[in-house]
């Protein structure tokens, strides 16, 4: 049937369908039923701690005052955090960049400690919009919710109830952003590329079963879309994920583009990776680099959904590693 209806009218449907989803079913608040499931209220509240640091490019004050915000709030989890500090040239020069990880061992039982792993990444810093293209940008979206949505995703893997089967990495991202305004060449993806060389290097990469990325999924109308440069596997685990959750409305298995983001980097040293991003931020991706990233064209309740979908994934996921 759905063939049959002309591709113009699909997003029509899909939203009339999704009013009426919403309209019969019980109140979203976002934070789920169980209490140990992701709050939403939780990830917001680091989402306004964030903004507040204002624009947060790679090697300014901000970024590192930022990176000590989610240092502490690791460690008050009781995690131990890694910095991997590193400089690279880029358009403007030297820049000192940093990455920041956490690890958490396995703890369901029989769950092997060496086994392969899966790491869950986003990126914290925040283009450089200069004045006269509209700036300061605070990249509430690009750069805010992926770091808020890991961060109490921290917080729930850590719970003494979750069961993790394979090891899990949490990867806070320096410098995805492009420092010149085009995204070009080698001017972008700093931190993740450095990351996963080094895993190549270090013969870890082989030990990595599947890197997922989360980026701009802040947006009060969440659709992840499906990236066609994501191992396809990896991509339809989570919509089906979604779907049997009942927010399968939040994912857009239709809507194939390919997007650049720092899963490719770990793609180049051959490590499965996807990308669950939300590629149009307003009405025709509107507030993408513009000064209108902002708290107010964000929602609570898409980070706590994104946040849920992720969730939704991680059984199969893991045992979509564990087969590998
Ligand atoms: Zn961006």
């Amino acid at each position: 049937m759905q063939k049959q209806i002309p591709r113009a009218t699909l997003p029509i449907l899909a939203l009339a369908l999704g009013w009426a989803l919403a309209a019969c079913s019980s109140p979203d608040n976002g934070n789920g039923n169980e209490q140990s499931s992701f709050s939403a209220t939780n990830a917001w509240a680091h989402l306004e701690r964030i903004v507040a640091f204002g624009p947060r490019p790679s090697g300014s004050p901000a970024n590192a005052a930022l990176r000590d915000y989610i240092s502490t709030e690791l460690q008050t989890l009781g995690l131990t955090v890694t910095r991997e500090p590193f400089t690279d040239t880029t358009p403007v020069g030297d820049i000192q960049f940093e990455n920041l990880f956490v690890d958490l061992a396995p703890n369901a039982l029989g769950a092997d400690p060496d086994g392969l792993s899966m790491i869950i990444g986003t990126h914290f810093d925040t283009k450089i919009i200069e004045a006269d293209e509209g700036g300061p940008f605070v990249g509430a979206n690009d750069g805010g919710s992926g770091t808020a949505i890991l961060l109490e995703l921290a917080r729930v893997l850590t719970r003494d109830n979750f069961q993790r089967t394979v090891p899990v990495r949490l990867l806070f991202i320096d410098g995805e952003e492009a420092v010149n305004f085009q995204w070009e060449g080698k001017d972008n993806t700093y931190g993740s590329r450095y990351h996963a060389n080094n895993l190549a290097k270090t013969k870890q990469a082989a030990r990595v079963g599947a890197v997922v990325i989360l980026d701009m999924l802040g947006d009060k109308n969440l659709t992840i879309f499906h990236d066609t440069y994501s191992r396809r596997e990896l991509m339809e685990l989570f919509e089906v994920a979604a779907a049997a959750k009942g927010l399968g409305n939040h994912m857009a298995p239709r809507r194939s583009l390919p997007i650049k983001d720092d899963h490719l980097s770990f793609q180049v040293v051959g490590i499965p990776a996807v990308d669950l991003i939300d590629f149009e931020y307003g009405p025709q991706n509107q507030h993408w680099h513009k000064t209108s990233d902002t708290l107010e064209n964000c929602s609570a309740l898409s980070l706590g959904r994104a946040g849920r979908i992720f969730l939704a994934g991680m059984p199969s996921l893991e045992r979509w590693i564990l087969k590998q």
